[in-house]
């Protein structure tokens, strides 16, 4: 094994906290040093040996164990944690900081610049009240989904391990008054960058106009060096960047189904990546008024339908805090206002490829609009839908209502049949205009019409199985999730849709943020 390239970079080129006593407090620097809690008997339960390699860390020796439990510290570096703040449900929040992630590595992997961190390894100065700790559930939660999430192509952070501390941690699960003890559990996670929305926003919000520009020159050095030759203003250059990287994922979400569930500014990554797996969701039967997070039912400010114009508006708030350093709100505006006419062309596109158009026609947007109301309407399920749609044979439209009907969740009415028919045969027509054959078409759509995603039910029983000390379907799914657009026939029972035994079930439907 080459080599480990320990990189100090964030806490070398930034300013630290001088305080190195950890009680909860206003910080005004960039970030803390802090120690991980000690494990009281850590255990390893699965680790991604693709990204280990790429990280030259070795996952064989024992060393590994107690990097990624935080019993020690990786050789040369000092664990951390980040100060930032946000806009959560909509208000202004304040310092808010990485309250229970602490940073153990900045590092030079095989292939690009790493920052690893432990996510529930205890108390930082950021822990607001809250004990800095996470439990199996909502670990195993984050570990799987953002490895779903990468095998389907889609930017986000990486995990690296998952362990149980040994230690029990206090959670109410339902906000119902009655805690229980569960078992705790750490997620080592992966990014370039874990820089949010609200780094900059914490600055800007203390008017301290000097610190902003110091993490946005860092940010840009660091992470955007390609905008250094940019002439003009470059801190508006970044936040063009960041307004297409944040458009882009919002069509990559919606394209596979996801929703984050807590997009809260501090919750937005500057790189745009999916980053901080909550209470998030797939889609199940399509409805764009479904939001997983049960702390959010009353206004639905996170629903699947809502993430665009939430990410919008968080972008918003991102150019009133560079506003400061960039010094031309105006351009800010303008940039911003280019978000609505760019993501309609990108969400268009991302349809034409689920509904395998090569070609570009002015009806095409009619054809998706009119699909997603029927998807609605009816409702179907999401992933069996576009997966099926593969298989339609535009010289037999009719023939294709039997899968309709198999998806759907309710009983298709008769009225209902007959507007399917009538879509179906629209999109027959349309189809016969391509120029490619059938099942050049088939292989096309099978590459961004996912036929495996984590879906709730899927999640719920891995964690049921491993709360039982039983990881065998986790890794089952895990292998399952790594090739998410295979057919995978051996695994065609995680293609079925929502089971009636889950509709309900907490954890399956809806989730609280309580992790
Ligand atoms: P989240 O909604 O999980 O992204 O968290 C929002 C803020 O609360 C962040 O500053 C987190 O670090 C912090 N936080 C969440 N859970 C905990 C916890 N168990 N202990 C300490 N801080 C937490
Ligand atoms: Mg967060």
């Amino acid at each position: 094994m080459p080599e480990l390239t320990i990189k100090p970079t964030f806490i070398k080129q930034l300013t630290g906290d001088p305080e190195t006593e950890n009680y909860p407090r206003p910080v005004a620097e960039f970030f803390t040093y802090v120690h991980p809690a000690h494990p009281g008997d850590p255990t390893l339960h699965h680790h991604i040996s693709e990204l280990s390699d790429e990280l030259r860390l070795d996952s064989n020796d024992s060393s590994f164990l107690d990097y990624v439990s935080g019993l020690s510290a990786l050789p040369d570096y000092r664990p951390w944690a980040m100060n930032y703040a946000g806009h959560q449900f909509g208000n202004w929040a304040g310092q808010l900081g990485d309250g229970r992630a602490i940073n153990i590595a900045e590092l030079e992997g095989k292939t690009q610049f790493w920052t690893v961190q432990l996510k529930g390894a205890g108390l930082t100065p950021y822990s607001r009240g809250a004990d800095g700790k996470a439990v199996l559930r909502s670990s195993i939660r984050e570990y799987l989904c953002a490895e779903a999430m990468h095998h389907l192509g889609i930017p986000t952070t990486r995990s690296l391990a998952l362990v149980t501390t040994g230690d029990k941690v206090l959670r109410d699960v339902l906000n119902d008054g009655h805690p229980a003890h569960e078992p705790g559990a750490i997620v080592t996670r992966a990014a370039e960058s874990f820089i949010r929305f609200g780094n900059f926003e914490l600055f800007a919000s203390r008017g301290d106009k000097e610190r902003l520009q110091e993490l946005l020159d860092f940010t840009i050095t660091t992470h955007f060096p390609n905008l250094t030759n940019c002439s003009d203003n470059v801190y508006l250059a970044l936040y063009e960047e960041v307004v297409n990287r944040t458009i882009e994922l919002m069509v990559e979400w919606e394209r596979v189904g996801f929703v984050h569930g807590v997009m809260n500014t501090d919750n937005m990554s500057i790189l745009g990546l999916t980053i901080d797996y909550g209470p998030y969701g797939w889609l199940d039967a399509f409805d764009p008024d479904w939001t997983p997070n049960t702390t959010d039912n009353q206004f639905r400010r996170y629903r699947f339908g809502n993430q665009s114009d939430i990410a919008y508006w968080n972008l918003r708030q991102l150019g009133r805090a560079l506003a400061l350093a960039i010094g031309d709100a105006d351009s800010v505006q303008t940039t911003l206002h280019k978000y609505h006419e760019r993501f309609a062309t990108d969400r268009e596109t991302m349809y034409r490829n689920k509904l395998g158009l090569e070609t570009t026609q002015d009806t095409d947007a009619e054809l998706i609009a009119s699909v997603l109301t029927l998807l609605e309407e009816q409702p179907l399920d999401m992933t069996r839908f576009w997966r099926h749609l593969s298989q339609f044979d535009e010289t037999s439209p009719g023939n294709h209502l039997s899968l309709i009907t198999d998806d759907a969740y309710t009983v298709v009415s008769e009225t209902d049949k007959t507007k399917w028919l009538d879509w179906l045969d629209t999109y027959a027509a349309r189809l016969r205009t391509e120029a490619i054959s059938q099942s050049e078409r088939a292989a096309l759509m099978n590459k961004v019409n996912p036929k495996y995603v984590f879906r709730n039910y899927i999640a719920s029983q891995v964690i049921e199985a491993a709360e039982n000390d039983d990881y065998t379907l986790f890794r089952t799914v895990y292998e399952l999730l790594k090739h998410p657009y295979d057919e995978q026939t051996e695994h065609e029972i995680w293609f079925q849709k929502q089971p009636a035994w889950a509709r309900d079930r907490i954890g399956c439907s809806q989730l609280s943020c309580s992790s």
